[in-house]
């Protein structure tokens, strides 16, 4: 598959629609062998700006959704602009409609106890069919993590939902692949929450007038923090583009 991308600070951000990433993710749900999908928004992207290992890992993957509009407008000032912003929630809903047809297996891993069984019965109401063949909460001790491969591989789950938080879903998704028997892992931080209840998905007006990042703000100022980094990821781009490169 030729794709064409955007580097941001060195990360490679694919730049297509969301139905065409919707169409690439089910080919590769298809096709055997781990395929990867991260959706990389500012914070990340600057933290594998200090982490080549995370760079590396992300530009290993099969797409890099542009999630978040900081992305968005970063290829912007770039001159290459994406043509939309590509939520990894949304591309997991698109993707779960697809196999509630097809009936092939999807596990869960991530979130708090209890949380991803909860994710499931939420999937399987809105999309019926769906076959959620396991799940794993995001708390364990290193030494369980063959386990969890094994039950994973043992589940015959074709579409593996990574929920650890990034950079710690990425990280584990690239140590296992190898060892792991899905055709497609992602990493979706916080996607199995939404679906609990546990966290809220921003109103449709936020998310049209590109303000997501302030609904979470106000629902959670805690997370103020997180997104102060915004500013400083778009002087970041800003900067590299006056030295002529983008790495
Ligand atoms: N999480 C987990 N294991 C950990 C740390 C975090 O399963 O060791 C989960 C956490 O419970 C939450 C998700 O990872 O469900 C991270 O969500 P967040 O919205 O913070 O994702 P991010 O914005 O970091 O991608």
């Amino acid at each position: 598959m030729s794709r064409k991308t955007v580097e941001i600070l060195g990360v490679n951000i694919d730049s297509m629609t969301f139905a065409k990433t919707v169409d690439v993710a089910k080919d590769l749900i298809k096709t055997d062998g781990v395929s990867k999908i991260f959706t990389p928004n500012p914070e990340i992207i600057m933290c594998a700006k200090d982490d080549e290992t995370l760079k590396e890992i992300l530009n290993s993957a099969d797409i890099c959704t542009a999630d978040g509009i900081g992305v968005v407008y970063a290829s912007k000032i770039l001159k290459k602009p994406v043509p939309e912003r590509v939520a990894g929630f949304d591309l997991v809903c698109a993707l779960l409609e697809h196999l509630a047809e097809t009936k092939d297996g999807v596990f869960l891993f991530g979130a708090k106890p209890g949380v991803a069984d909860m994710a499931k019965a939420k999937m399987e109401e809105k999309y019926p069919g769906i076959n959620i063949v396991g799940t794993e909460n995001g708390y364990f001790a290193p030494g369980d993590e063959e386990k969890i491969v094994e039950k994973i591989n043992g589940s015959g789950a074709k579409l593996l939902l990574v929920c650890l938080g990034a950079p710690k879903q990425e990280k584990w998704i690239a140590k296992y692949q190898d060892s792991l028997k899905v055709n497609l892992a992602m990493g979706v931080g916080g996607t199995l929450d939404v679906f609990a209840g546990v966290a809220k998905r921003a109103p449709e007006v936020f998310v049209k007038l590109n303000l997501e990042w302030a609904y979470r703000i106000l629902k959670n100022p805690s997370r103020y923090g997180r997104f102060a980094a915004l500013p400083k990821f778009v002087i970041e781009v800003l900067k590299n583009k006056q030295h002529g490169g983008n790495k």
